[in-house]
């Protein structure tokens, strides 16, 4: 009985009426008037089809009414009822249909509101715990100046170049912070221009050289075109390749090399950098990009990275529909890659991209 239609329990209900007022005619044409068998059978079956019709619209009704208030306090984009003019039955299963969808959506919804939340505080977490490092380094100089060794020829000077060092660091963090909540409310705004890439990677390898030098590290770059032409965002993109081109020497080894290329495939442009230090491990492939995500929180860490470089990085190449991939093995190496739209000038552009010639 539970699981039967509502048209079925309808027209079984329908049915029994059938019966009784055949049953009440015939117990009339016995006992009290003669009746003809028409009457006896056909006002009966006229009768039962009126309450079936009437029984049924007024249901309908009913249903309709209590849903359109029910759709309207869940508020899903269907403020009326579906297939208003359908039967009874197929508006209750399409309703199941919706509920069950309904109930889907709001759990995905509150997952991704749990994750929300837990990625907020491990953020704050791991925000307050990068900035205490040097907060504390300046505070803790300071105060020795304060107390008498301001005067100490031996350290004051010393001590005011390591709480300026601190200073720095904490001014890096900010900027990268600064810079990925840009990106995020301006994920739209990338300005896309053509623009020559190789002489890109050249002045960027270029500022770069001095501190390869400091880890004899050889910094080359490897192309055999003499320039290609990509649409993109020249200043986010040289952002990308300094974090990639800077991490590949922070994380290189002592004599070690650090390989750029860049080759096109079809109509892109494939940007690798390719170091041969002291590589990650698969496992924290899918974590590498997060904020403050370090591979090893002690050892091998660079002091002078903010933790943010990998996660600017992604957030740029996703801006430009791209995604950045990576390749490493521990104690051979690792290569970041990324791709970029091939423009379609292929000639000298001005500054905004458009074609000089
Ligand atoms: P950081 O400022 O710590 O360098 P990044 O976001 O640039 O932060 O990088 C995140 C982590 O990824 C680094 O702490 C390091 O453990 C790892 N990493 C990034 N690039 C390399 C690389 N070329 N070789 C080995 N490890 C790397």
């Amino acid at each position: 009985m539970k699981n039967l239609r509502p048209s079925i329990l309808i027209l079984l209900g329908s049915l029994l009426y059938l019966m009784l007022s055949i049953t009440s005619a015939l117990l009339f044409h016995l006992f009290v008037l003669e009746l003809s068998p028409w009457v006896i059978i056909l006002i009966p079956v006229i009768s039962a089809l009126v309450v079936f019709i009437l029984f049924y619209a007024l249901l309908k009704n009913f249903i309709q009414n209590r849903l359109h208030l029910i759709y309207k306090s869940i508020q899903t984009k269907q403020q009326v009822v579906p297939f208003k003019g359908s039967t009874i039955d197929n508006l209750i299963s399409t309703v199941e249909i919706d509920v069950r969808n309904w109930k889907e959506n709001k759990n995905k919804e509150i997952t991704k509101l749990k994750d929300q939340e837990q990625f907020r505080r491990e953020f704050l977490g791991n925000l307050a715990h990068e900035l205490k490092t040097p907060v504390f380094a300046v505070q803790g100089y300071i105060l020795t100046l304060i107390e008498g060794g301001i005067d100490d020829k031996q350290v004051n000077v010393q001590f005011l170049e390591r709480a300026s060092r601190a200073t720095e660091r904490i001014v890096n963090i900010l900027e990268d912070l600064d810079q990925i909540a840009k990106l995020e409310v301006d994920a739209l705004k990338i300005e896309m221009r053509s623009f020559e890439m190789i002489d890109l990677i050249k002045e960027i390898v270029e500022t770069l050289e001095l501190k390869a030098k400091e880890k004899n590290i050889s910094l080359k770059f490897q192309n055999d075109l003499s320039s290609i032409y990509v649409t993109a965002d020249r200043n986010k993109i040289s952002q990308v390749l300094t974090n990639l081109i800077n991490n590949a020497i922070s994380y290189g080894k002592i004599d070690g090399e650090v390989v750029i290329s860049a080759v096109p495939i079809d109509d892109l442009v494939t940007i690798e950098v390719k170091d041969n230090g002291i590589g990650i491990d698969t496992e924290h492939f899918p974590r590498l990009f997060e904020r403050f995500y370090r591979v090893e929180k002690s050892r091998n860490r660079n002091e002078g990275g903010t933790g943010l470089g990998l996660a600017i990085v992604k957030h740029i190449i996703e801006s430009h529909q791209q995604s950045i991939n990576v390749r490493s093995s521990i104690g051979i190496g690792s290569t970041f890659s990324f791709s970029l739209k091939k423009s379609n000038v292929s000639g000298p552009v001005s500054s905004r991209g458009i074609p000089l010639k």
